[in-house]
């Protein structure tokens, strides 16, 4: 890993405490116009929506799925590390809210955003609907390497987080968690939410790799995109398609 890499990682925090030099953040900002070059996630395309995992485009090649409880920042997340104003718009879109949205990255891959309920105010009928549709996507979709699942770094670990991580563990998938919003908390406060819930985890015997994210101030994009990268075989881990 090289130097820049390293500092971008831990730019947002360092940032926060008054110890930053001008050096680091000349080498910081120089960095960031790099990741937001990123092309592979700039590329993104909406591709489709779907009501059900039944009509789903076919299931080939690699996606990975976002998934939060609503108001947690995923369509910021999701913005953010495809570098789009407005990719994720279209998942608000009135209609598409309870949908599956796709997003091509390119014949091979996909993004998949996935309906993020307000969880408790739900009716028991819906929930149970969501409930069978996501467990049946996640334990049959061959395609689907990877749950990105956001959480807002004030309220993580909701019943909502504990649900997808059940499934996850469950059905095996590879998880990995993104605390939004981490400028909302002093940087010292948000290292501890941090660890607390990688303590909280990993004290569960749960497997996930956890994350500090800020759309806002475009904090852990590069973390975002090199478990992306990991997953959908991009970047250093490119691997083609035959
Ligand atoms: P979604 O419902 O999960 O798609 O959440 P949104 O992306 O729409 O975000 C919900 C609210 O949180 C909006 O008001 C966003 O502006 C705000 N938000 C999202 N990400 C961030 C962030 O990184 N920092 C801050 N301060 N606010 C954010």
């Amino acid at each position: 890993m090289s130097t820049n890499h390293r500092l971008e990682i831990n730019r947002g925090g360092i940032e926060c405490t008054t110890k930053i030099t001008s050096q680091l953040k000349r080498i910081s900002k120089s960095k960031t116009t790099t990741i937001n070059m990123n092309s592979n996630y700039r590329q993104a395309t909406f591709l489709t929506s779907v009501p059900r995992v039944g009509l789903a485009p076919n299931d080939e090649g690699l996606e990975v799925a976002f998934a939060g409880r609503s108001n947690a920042g995923k369509s910021s997340a999701l913005n953010a590390i495809t570098s789009q104003k407005s990719l994720a718009r279209i998942s608000k879109t009135p209609g598409r809210t309870q949908q599956l949205n796709f997003f091509k990255i390119d014949d091979n891959r996909r993004l998949v955003d996935l309906p993020g309920y307000g969880y408790a105010k739900v009716p028991a009928r819906i929930k149970q609907q969501w409930q069978q549709a996501m467990e049946h996507y996640f334990q049959k979709r061959r395609s689907l390497c990877g749950i990105f699942l956001l959480m807002d770094i004030r309220n993580p670990l909701t019943e909502f987080d504990r649900q997808m991580i059940e499934w996850c563990q469950h059905c095996k998938r590879p998880l990995h968690i993104a605390l939004t919003k981490s400028d909302k908390l002093k940087f010292g406060a948000a290292k501890n939410s941090l660890l607390q819930v990688s303590r909280t985890l990993e004290s569960e015997q749960l497997k996930a790799s956890v994350q500090l994210f800020s759309a806002t101030k475009k904090v852990g994009i590069d973390d975002a995109h090199k478990i992306l990268d990991f997953w959908l075989h991009l970047g250093e881990n490119k691997k083609e398609f035959r």
